[in-house]
C-alpha cells in the first residue's frame, strides 16, 4: 500500500525527532548524520512527496529500477545511493546515475565500476559492505578481510572508498550493537592508512536508534518512512 503525502510527511517528522534525540543523548550533531530514504518498490511518485519534504538522498536495491527511477526523476537534485546485491553484469544501469554505490565487496564489482566510471569520466564513490554478523544469508566481505580488500584497490583511479557499510541481523534492536561497534573500531582502524574513509552507512528501520548511537553516518531508511513494501509475485 502506497501511503499519502501526508502520512510520509508526519512519518518524516517523527523520524527526524527520534535521530535529534539519539544522536544529542551521545553528544552528537544530528546533522552529520545523513538519512537516505530506501524506495525499493515503491513508485517514483513517492520519492516525489518525500523530496517535496526536503529528503534529497534516496536509496535503490534494483539496478534497473534506479535507472528507471533516475529517469523519470531527472529533473530533481536527488542524490541516489544503490544499495542493493550487486550483479557485475548491471553495473552500466548503476554507475551513471549513483553518487555512491554502498554494497561492493568483490574484486570482480571494483573492476567493472572503475571501467564505467573511467569510461564516462567519472570518480565512482563507493562503500565496502562488510559482513559483520557472519550470517550466512548476508552479503559483504568478512571483517579481516577488509583491508587486504582496500589495499587491491588502490590502483583505481576513478573508484574512491569513502566508507564501510553492514546490515545488521534482524534481531531485537539492543542486540544489533556489538555489530555496529565492530563496524565503527574497523572504521577507525582503516582511517588511520586512509583518510577517505569516513562513513558509517549502519541502522535500518529496526535498528537505527542503536546505529546512531554508535557512530551512524548514514541510515538506509525505508519501512518508518513509506510503510510496508510489497513484493511483486512473478
Ligand atoms: C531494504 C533495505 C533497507 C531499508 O530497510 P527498512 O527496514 O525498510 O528500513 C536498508 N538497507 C538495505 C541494504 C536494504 O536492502
Amino acid at each position: 500500500m502506497t501511503l499519502s503525502p501526508d502520512e510520509i510527511r508526519r512519518n518524516i517528522e517523527i523520524l527526524f525527532e527520534k535521530i535529534a534525540f539519539h544522536a544529542e543523548k551521545v553528544g552528537r550533531d544530528p546533522k552529520e548524520i545523513k538519512l537516505v530514504a530506501v524506495t525499493k518498490t515503491h513508485p517514483a511518485e513517492v520519492i516525489r512527496s518525500a523530496y517535496q519534504i526536503g529528503l534529497r538522498s534516496f536509496g535503490e536495491n534494483y539496478a534497473q529500477e534506479l535507472r528507471d527511477k533516475a529517469k523519470t526523476l531527472a529533473f530533481d537534485a536527488i542524490e541516489w545511493h544503490f544499495i542493493g546485491r550487486i550483479q557485475t553484469n548491471k553495473l552500466k544501469y548503476v554507475v551513471p546515475v549513483a553518487e555512491y554505490i554502498q554494497s561492493v565487496y568483490r574484486k570482480e564489482e571494483m573492476e567493472e565500476i572503475e571501467k564505467i566510471a573511467a569510461r564516462i569520466g567519472k570518480k565512482q564513490k563507493v562503500l565496502i559492505e562488510v559482513n559483520v554478523s557472519g550470517e550466512e544469508t548476508k552479503g559483504g566481505i568478512k571483517t579481516d578481510d577488509v583491508q587486504t580488500f582496500v589495499e587491491e584497490c588502490l590502483s583505481y583511479r576513478n573508484v574512491e572508498i569513502v566508507g564501510l557499510m553492514t546490515m545488521a541481523p534482524f534481531i531485537e534492536p539492543e542486540n544489533t550493537r556489538h555489530y555496529f561497534k565492530k563496524l565503527f573500531a574497523l572504521r577507525e582502524e582503516l582511517r588511520r592508512f586512509y583518510p577517505n574513509i569516513i562513513e558509517l552507512s549502519m541502522g535500518m528501520t529496526n535498528d537505527f536508534t542503536v546505529a546512531i548511537e554508535e557512530g551512524s553516518t548514514m541510515l538506509r531508511i525505508g519501512t518508518a518512512i513509506f510503510g510496508e513494501r510489497e513484493y511483486k509475485k512473478d
